[in-house]
């Protein structure tokens, strides 16, 4: 039996700092419900903003996939090729995002991964935000280029480190899109003006971004108006849009190198066809009921505007974090909002600083009257203890 000894008294170390994870059993249930140790409660820790997981038109999208195509796409699509539903979904991406062309990947972790890694290359430079996702500080890494990190809070100091940077190098800017810790987002217009300025070129991620921002709900990019302005987009089919996977929109030539260098998207199996057909429903319907995103805004401001003062982050958008610092006190709050009907997120490192623990509202447009109320009014309670 292999000694795990050391493991054990690692785990003891998290137990007695308060870090423990505990991966707890939940029920998916219609309307942005979900059933946890036998009760029905609001999840207001998942990302599915727009209530898209569970919509019957999306549902039925993916049994029709299913029964046309089985379950497993079996090879990835350099292998076994592309089915239907996978050329659906990349047109439908590419009509949606108004690029060239789109590449799809397993996850959205799989695009950031994969899209950096081989866009980048080890004689550049990329300078990444020190809040990013990891899979975008991962893709960094692999890409083997020499990182250097920046804060979006303090931009003079990336605009020093891309002045002294040399002209010999390729530069990019890799940045998520919203903080997903934070909920604030990337000042994408002063980013494409440093990036003219030096010659570099911008990466967005835009994991919380896509179907949540912009009048078309295209994202971020599309909020600030900068689309034309950014290299290349990545998002993600498994947040607003209710599924799985991620891609990334760009032009042929990006998307030809993606096929042949992605590593994430040549060795590993294509998205199954049902989910394909699904997640090309769900972009239709971002597209045909903007009503969804607007509702989410709205209730969104309300909790920000009846929480202020206790917010850790000035943002905006369905990401609400509330600053509670300590990790045993995060935990205890998200016990008792669990116990009044509301799971919410306890945020603790590593996943963020030390003495930032907070709890992490993910609003969604499945909420009803009164509810955004009731739990402003449970979260203040907690206020000053
Ligand atoms: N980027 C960001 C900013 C994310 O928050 C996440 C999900 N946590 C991802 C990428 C990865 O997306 P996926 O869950 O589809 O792998």
């Amino acid at each position: 039996m292999a000694d795990w000894d050391w493991l054990d008294s690692d785990l003891q170390r998290l137990r007695d700092e308060g870090l423990w994870r505990h991966v707890r059993a939940i029920k998916s249930l219609p309307d942005g419900w979900c059933e946890v140790d036998g009760r029905r409660v609001r999840n207001l820790s998942s990302n599915d903003y727009l209530n898209l997981a569970y919509d019957p038109r999306v549902i039925a999208a993916a049994k029709e996939g299913l029964d046309d195509a089985g379950v497993g796409a079996g090879a990835s699509a350099l292998v076994s090729g592309r089915s239907p539903w996978h050329e659906r979904l990349e047109s439908a991406i590419c009509d949606f995002e108004g690029t060239e062309a789109a590449v799809l990947f397993p996850s959205g972790y799989a695009a950031n991964v994969g899209a950096v890694s081989a866009l980048v290359s080890d004689r550049d430079v990329v300078f990444c935000d020190r809040l990013n996702h990891a899979s975008l500080v991962d893709g960094c890494r692999m890409s083997g280029a020499s990182m250097r990190v920046y804060r979006h809070d303090r931009l003079e100091v990336l605009e020093r480190e891309l002045r002294k940077s040399s002209e010999d190098e390729r530069r990019w800017i890799v940045t998520d899109a919203v903080f997903s810790m934070d909920g604030d987002l990337a000042p994408l217009v002063e980013l494409c003006d440093l990036a003219e300025k030096f010659d570099a070129r911008v990466v967005v991620d835009e994991a919380h971004g896509t179907g949540v921002f912009g009048a078309n709900g295209r994202g971020v990019c599309e909020h600030f108006g900068v689309e034309d302005r950014v290299a290349v987009r990545i998002g993600t089919l498994s947040k607003a849009v209710g599924t799985l996977g991620g891609f990334v929109a760009c032009s042929v030539s990006v998307r030809d190198w993606l096929w042949h260098s992605a590593r994430t998207q040549v060795f590993s199996t294509a998205l199954p066809p049902a989910i394909c057909a699904a997640a090309t429903k769900s972009i239709e319907l971002i597209r045909g009921e903007p009503q969804r995103r607007q509702h989410l805004h709205s209730l969104s401001a309300e909790l920000r505007e009846r929480l202020t003062g206790q917010l850790s982050s000035e943002g905006e958008g369905p990401i609400v974090p509330i600053r509670v610092e300590q990790p045993e006190a995060t935990q205890r709050m998200a016990a008792e909002l669990l116990e009044a009907g509301f799971l919410v997120g306890a945020i603790r490192p590593p996943t963020v600083p030390h003495g930032t623990s907070r709890l992490r509202i993910c609003m969604t447009a499945a909420c009803g009257d009164g509810e955004v109320a009731r739990l402003a009014e449970l979260l203040s309670s907690f206020s000053g203890r």
